[in-house]
């Protein structure tokens, strides 16, 4: 086996499992993060605070021996919880039996295990405060602007994992080596609590909530805490858009009439949507993963970000870094051909999921609640 110097930019979820990774192959790994580390100090305010991870997810967990650490603080949802605007609530089960859930999972716990593992693990050395400026595909030459000014490096193989608007990416469509298509959604999403009352979940904790309304929706997933992290995804603009509601007395007024369960489980409700920042949500279209020779490549959502509502984005960033390592096995980690072989394995799969997860967001905002979805979904479980 030939072992390579590589350089895998940016820790978040797949870089750091990707690290751990090429590490137990025996790689010598070098993990450049733009930010300090997340393990010290607190997380940033109200961006996307947990997570559904389901066997995909998990798979690659397991194949490293981090399943148990990382389900040790998970809360599986069997099904979604329908709230309607009035009425009772809708338990819709994921499997016939009942037996089947996905996980909420801390998206910060997970990282920090991840970022842990590949700490732990011999031939990764880790740098945080390092932002890629700049990186020549043909020879692997990096520029990295930290606190202490500008650091340069150099790499046989460089793994761009530095998310959905990657750095990497950038560099290499700019070197003219890729072409992207970044398609945003004219909704964003913004984050609310609802905390623990008396100690207790405030809802049933063994479901994922959805508030649909149509053209927009709330989703709600449980923490260990007992407290919920609320998820609305609403168009940016028009009449019932984020931008439509900007005083104290808009926002209370609006969840009175059509959230009308949640102000009284949330009493921050307005300061944290007054407060709270608005994502963007984009699906990232690349015609290649990878610049041929060996060199370089990207992976997770940096190569192929996708909306949220299948859960499925973390999901299938963690099945890109299985399949990287097949390929390198089977390839005897011949560089020059696991990158577009691993291409090749994983990008239809990709952009199936992409255009699924588009998919969803109808179902999830609009046919949940309707009558005949129900039905046909009675039908189909009896
Ligand atoms: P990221 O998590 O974005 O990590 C990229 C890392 O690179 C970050 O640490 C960043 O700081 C670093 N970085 C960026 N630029 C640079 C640079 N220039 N130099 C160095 N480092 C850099 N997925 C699921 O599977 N299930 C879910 O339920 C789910 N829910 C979601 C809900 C929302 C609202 C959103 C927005 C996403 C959700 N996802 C979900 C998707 C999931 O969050 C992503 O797919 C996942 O985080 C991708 O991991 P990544 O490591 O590829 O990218």
């Amino acid at each position: 086996m030939t072992t390579a110097e590589i350089t895998v930019v940016g820790a978040g979820l797949t870089g750091s499992l990707l690290a751990c990774y090429l590490a137990r192959r025996g790689h010598q790994v070098s993990l450049y993060e733009r930010r300090p580390d997340p393990r010290v100090g607190d997380g940033e305010r109200g961006r996307s605070i947990n997570l559904a991870l389901s066997e995909r997810g998990l798979d690659a967990l397991r194949r490293i021996g981090l399943e148990h650490r990382v389900m040790a603080d998970a809360l599986p949802m069997r099904g979604r919880m329908i709230h309607p605007v009035a009425g009772p609530q809708d338990f819709q089960s994921y499997s016939r039996d009942g037996d089947k859930s996905i996980n909420s999972i801390s998206r910060g716990a997970l990282n920090n295990a991840l970022i842990d593992a590949a700490e732990a693990a011999d031939g990764v050395t880790l740098h945080f405060g390092h932002r890629l400026t700049g990186l020549d595909p043909a020879t692997g030459s990096l520029r990295f602007e930290t606190p202490d000014g500008t650091v340069r490096a150099s790499a046989s193989v460089v793994l761009g994992a530095d998310g959905a608007g990657s750095a990497t990416r950038a560099q290499l469509v700019a070197a003219g080596v890729i072409r992207e298509d970044v398609e945003f959604l004219d909704h964003g999403y913004k984050e609310l609590i609802i905390s623990a009352a008396d100690g207790e979940f405030a809802l049933s904790p063994d479901a994922l909530h959805i508030w649909p309304r149509g053209n927009s929706m709330m989703i709600a997933l449980p923490n260990p805490d007992r407290s919920f992290t609320c998820t609305l995804f609403w168009p940016n603009e028009g009449e019932s858009g984020f931008a439509s509601l900007d005083g104290p007395a808009a926002v209370k007024q609006y969840f009175g009439v059509h959230y009308p369960d949640l102000p009284p489980l949330s009493p921050g409700l307005v300061d944290d949507y007054l407060r709270n920042p608005v994502g963007r949500l984009g699906t990232v279209h690349c015609d290649t993963w990878h610049v041929p020779g060996g060199r370089t490549a990207l992976i997770g959502d940096a190569a192929h970000a996708i909306v949220p509502f299948y859960g499925q984005g973390a999901n299938c960033a963690f099945e890109d870094v299985v399949e990287l390592d097949r390929c390198l096995t089977e390839t005897a980690d011949n560089w020059e051909t696991a990158l577009p072989l691993y291409e090749k394995r994983r990008k239809d799969n990709a952009d199936a999921i992409g255009r699924m997860a588009l998919e969803n967001f109808t179902e999830m905002r609009d046919k949940v609640a309707s009558p005949i979805f129900k039905a046909t979904r009675k039908t189909e479980h009896a």
